[in-house]
Order: structure tokens, then sequence, then C-alpha cells
């Protein structure tokens, strides 16, 4: 689960990582009331969405008065703000962030992640702040210094240290690096995180270390024991799909193909889209009814593929274990009833009375496409996509 940028600086702060004084606002009035609150002479309007890349595309704005800071809010609020992370139709704009403009020296680069490979959270740090860290790992890797953190120990100060020389902080900042590097970990150690950014850390003209930016994504699995993350959620950021397959316990993902996959089993999900990409397709779900795929279920995930106006053709790859192969089709048949299905169906079915389930489709008078095995399935269904 991701969480705007405000937010991410009060988890920061509470871990005492310094972060400019910021208020986040929801309308252009609030944004001019927050920089008089603020006070001082410059500030920054900031477009609060779960992207990355809002300075490039134009999701922050330096403003010099509070008339400024209005006619800025103005340009953001609304706006449909395109990043490297948010895809061509980009993202409103619902929320900003108001803060001090801090005086920039030196950007930093701050990340963590876990290594699975590793069993340990690294460290990743770099002395080229505030650009695509991608570019960086990409064209000069050597700049980005890894430590991958004990973790009985902690980050020790050492560590911290050596880090901190290693990105070209000056010795002066130590301290304060130590303190932002310490408190980043142990945020992301508490609050069950899976990613943590700080891009950019810098270093101001009057020499404090501050963080510009604050980027987290939790473990949802761990989310039962953070209410307060929870709290941070913001539905208007996530896939509208994704939000109303939760309700249904499908575990469903929005991809930018056009065959539909329903599919019980996370595995056979993921099999299943490969072998549509070995056929020539593009899978435009991900999609994982779950063992007991009742009517219901199907009923709501045909729902959620059908809602998608790229789709052409559907694949229901099911294996009948627990739940049995007729009592699936039955439940895919009624499931086609009810949502006036209008692109080809194929079903593939194995397992459990696979015959009786095979007969039900056959009987059920619904064009669906019979698929033998899954090489046969995703054949025809993606030749079925090809002819719509
Ligand atoms: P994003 O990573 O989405 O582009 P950032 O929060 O990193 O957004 O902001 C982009 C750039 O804007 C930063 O690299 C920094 O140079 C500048 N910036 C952000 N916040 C401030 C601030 N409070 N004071 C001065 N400059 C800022
Ligand atoms: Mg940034």
């Amino acid at each position: 689960m991701k969480i705007h940028e405000y937010q991410g600086k009060e988890i920061l702060r509470q871990f005492g990582v310094p972060t400019p004084r910021g208020l986040a606002c929801f309308s252009v009035d609030e944004a001019v009331a927050a920089a008089r609150q603020l006070g001082g002479a410059v500030w920054v309007v900031k477009a609060q969405i779960h992207a990355g890349g809002r300075g490039k595309g134009g999701g922050v704005k330096v403003a010099h008065s509070p008339e400024e800071v209005r006619s800025a809010a103005q340009q953001i609020l609304g706006m449909h703000l395109v990043t490297h992370q948010t895809g061509q139709d980009g993202q409103v704009v619902r929320r900003l962030l108001i803060e001090e403009g801090a005086q920039i020296t030196r950007e930093f680069y701050l990340g963590m992640v876990i290594d699975r490979s590793k069993q340990r959270v690294a460290l990743l740090a770099s002395s080229e702040g505030g650009m695509e860290i991608e570019e960086v790992a990409a064209h000069t890797p050597e700049k980005i210094h890894k430590v991958w953190i004990d973790p009985v120990a902690g980050l020790r100060d050492a560590e911290a240290d050596t880090v901190a020389r290693d990105i070209g902080i000056p010795a002066t900042a130590f301290s304060q690096a130590r303190t932002a590097l310490q408190g980043l970990y142990r945020a992301f150690v508490e609050k069950d995180a899976m990613l943590a950014e700080i891009n950019p850390l810098v270093l101001t003209a009057d020499g404090r270390v501050l963080a510009l930016d604050a980027k987290f994504n939790f473990d949802s699995n761990a989310l039962y024991r953070h209410p307060e993350i929870v709290a941070m959620r913001d539905l208007d950021e996530e896939d509208p799909a994704e939000i109303e397959a939760s309700k249904f316990d499908l575990s469903y993902i929005s991809l930018d193909g056009d065959i539909g996959c329903l599919v019980n089993g996370a595995g056979l999900a993921m099999a299943t889209m490969d072998i549509i990409k070995l056929y020539g397709g593009n899978p435009a779900n991900f999609l994982d009814v779950g063992g007991g795929a009742s009517k219901e279920k199907v009923t709501e995930a045909f729902k959620l593929m059908l809602h998608n106006p790229k789709l052409k053709a559907i694949l229901v790859n099911i294996f009948g274990g627990i739940m049995k192969c007729d009592v699936i089709a039955e439940g895919v048949v009624a499931a086609a009833r009810e949502v006036h299905l209008n692109v080809p169906l194929v079903v593939r079915l194995e397992g459990t009375n696979v015959e009786i389930g095979k007969k039900i489709l056959e009987e059920s008078g619904l064009p669906i496409i019979p698929g033998n095995d899954m090489a046969d399935a995703a054949e025809k269904t993606v030749a079925a996509a090809r002819g719509m």
C-alpha cells in the first residue's frame, strides 16, 4: 500500500528525520492560508499523487508570495499530472502539500528495499539525488552505495557514517545524516515497509540535512497491525477494478493487454498469463478467484473484466480440486448469463468431475469455446481475440 508524500513525511518526523514544515491542502484557498500560516518568504507547492517524477511533470512549483502560491495551486490542483510512473493518462491531483522552500546546496538519494536473496534490508545511497535513480543505476551503477543491514544490530553508527562519506556528505553533517539514515531504517522496520525512499535528501545552505521528498510502500500482509497506516489509504489513487476486487476477496491486478484471465490459484494464473504470451496474446489482468470459485465470485470476476473497454476475449482456466468441475461449470454458465457476455469465452476445465463439467458447458446453449488443455485453450483465446 502506498501513501502520499506529506503522510510519508509525518512518519519520517515521528522517527526523528528532519523535513521542511508543511501542510496538506485540498483547495486553493487552503493552500494560500497554509502559506500564510507557515510564514517565511519561499514556499513549494507540491502535487500529492502516488507517483514519482512530479517535479519534471510540472507538479512541483516554487512560489515567492502568497499570490504565487495561489496561482501555482490553481495550476496544479485538478491537473492530470503525467509522469514516467503514471502512464499516459496521468493522475488527477486532488491534494497539495504546501511547504517551506529549502535552500538546497546538494541533493542525495536514499532508498531502502528488502533484498530477499540476502534476507536483509538493503540501504541504497547515492550522491546523484533528485534524478531518476533508475537512470543512475543503469548508466553509473558505481554511484550507488549499498549496505545490507544486520537485523539484530540495526544500522550501526559506523555504517551510517561510511555511507554519508561515500555519497559526499561533509563530515560536519555526519551526525545529522546518521539521524536521517537510522530514522529511515527504524521507520522501515517498525512500519513494515517494503520500500522507503528519500529523494532528495538535501544539504541546505545553512548546513542542515533535510528530507525533501518521502515515498513509502507498505507490505499489505502486515497492515492488520498498522491501523494508523491503513487510515492513510487514499482510494482515489488506486485502480478502481482492484478496489472492487478486494471487496470480493479476489486477487486482481490490471494489466495492459486485451485477454481477460479467470483462474483459480495464483500459480495457475501466472502460468495462464505465460501461455497466453507464448501464443502471441497479452493478458488484460491477473485474476485468482481462490480455491472456492463460487458462482458469486465468478460473476463478480466477469463483471470486473468486462468493465475494461480493451477486453477482446476471456480465458477461464480452472483446476477442479477441492471445488469440483461441475460446480464450477454451473458457476461459469450462471455468471455468463447474468453479465451478458459480449466477448468470446474459452473455458478449460481439468480435475474432478471434468466430464460432467464439460457437458454442462456444452448444454448451456452459450457460445462457450471449450479448450482441451492449456495450450489449446490459450491458442483458441488468442485467435478469438484477433477475430474481434
Ligand atoms: P518528485 O520526486 O515527484 O519529482 P520531489 O518532492 O522530489 O518530487 O520534488 C522535485 C524537486 O523539487 C526536488 O528534487 C527538489 O529539487 C525540489 N523541491 C522539492 N521540495 C522542495 C522544498 N521544500 N524546497 C526546495 N525545493 C524543493
Ligand atoms: Mg523526489
